[in-house]
């Protein structure tokens, strides 16, 4: 009977143990922090591939990196931007038509030829008001018709293509291939203001304080398997003369948006939809911004400066506000 016992306790503790090694096996979790792109990157993978994954998902970020900065000089983004005509990558060319069509759907709110606007006002450098002869002239030079793409040929006409408003999504989209090529069940990677939610279960995602610090929330939502960019005001700005100068511009006038918004968050199934769209509808304004969300399926929160949050329909009630020093209106139309 002892014997039996005995027996009994050992293959319990071995099946304890296999079920110990086969969850830690399974669901291994690993994370990391880098700086790329310009901004900080975290990402926290669990799964049975969670450690190769996390090392691609590094040199996936630096590739995207060193193809679409237009201040690295061996870039294909700097490669069209000097000579006006360039062969690109099939890639790269799938992102400029996915892209074009959103500066198109945007009435060129959303317009990826600032790159030079953008210079001028040097945010997050030695910034400060450029020269308004020098703005207008740049300005003048600026519009996405003057890109024209055929095959793997892109033509660029005049203007400089900048990929600031959408190379941190991309990089989500291209983050999710490599989850979905791996054994992975779950993961959370940020690149910047943009963060892809990867796995089926449903994580409580905090839509930023847009006059707090980076980790502070005021609101949060349940959210699975999308991704959530944010485009705020706050991000890189300075202030002259008691007013405040920031990095999402108006392409019609060269200056910063100044339409009472804060900050917009977009959640799309796709990474460069939703950055894209979060500088767009920020541009756009409430009104506007909530139609084009809602023509690319997404949805949107609106943060105005005197704290009110308007929202696409459907998350309305979904929101749960978290600092009651702001409003929910939800959907207006
Ligand atoms: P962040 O870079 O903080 O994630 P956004 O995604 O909103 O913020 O992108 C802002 C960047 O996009 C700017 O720094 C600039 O490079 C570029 N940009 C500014 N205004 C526009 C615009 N109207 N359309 C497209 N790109 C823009
Ligand atoms: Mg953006």
């Amino acid at each position: 009977m002892k014997k039996i016992g005995t027996i009994f306790a050992a293959v319990a503790t071995v099946i304890l143990i296999a079920v110990i090694v086969w969850d830690g096996y399974f669901n291994k979790n690993t994370s990391t922090d880098f700086f790329a792109m310009d901004t900080v990157i975290s990402a926290s993978v669990s799964g049975a591939d969670s450690e190769i994954c996390v090392e691609k998902i590094e040199a996936c970020v630096n590739n995207l990196d060193a193809l679409l900065s237009r201040h690295d000089e061996k870039s294909e983004i700097s490669k069209i931007n000097n000579s006006s005509i360039a062969t690109v990558s099939e890639k790269l060319g799938g992102y400029l038509s996915s892209l074009l069509d959103i500066c198109q759907k945007s009435g060129g709110a959303f317009d990826i030829t600032l790159g030079a606007v953008s210079d001028l006002w040097s945010f997050g450098k030695n910034a400060s008001i450029p020269d308004e002869t020098e703005l207008q002239k740049v300005l003048s030079e600026c519009g996405y018709e003057n890109i024209s793409i055929s095959g793997n040929t892109v033509t660029l006409s005049s203007g400089k293509i900048d990929f600031g408003a959408v190379g941190k999504g991309i990089a989500l989209d291209e983050i999710r291939t490599i989850l979905d090529a791996s054994k992975i069940n779950e993961a959370t990677v940020s690149v910047g203001g943009s963060v892809l939610i990867y796995g089926k279960e449903a994580v409580k995602v905090g839509i930023r304080d847009p006059y707090g610090n980076a980790g502070r929330s005021i609101a949060s939502l349940l959210l699975s398997d999308t991704c959530v960019s944010t485009s705020g005001s706050y991000e890189r700005h300075f202030e002259e003369n008691g007013k405040r100068y920031h990095h999402i511009l108006n392409p019609k006038t060269g200056y910063p948006v100044d339409n009472g918004l804060i900050s917009v968050t977009i959640i799309s199934d796709s990474g460069l939809v939703s950055d894209a769209l979060s500088t767009a509808c920020f541009v756009l304004g409430i009104e506007k911004g909530t139609e084009l969300a809602e023509a690319y399926g997404c949805e949107a929160i609106f943060i105005t400066e005197s704290k009110q949050i308007y929202t696409t329909e459907s998350i309305a009630s979904e929101i749960e506000i978290t600092d009651s020093s702001y409003t929910l209106i939800g959907y207006e139309n």
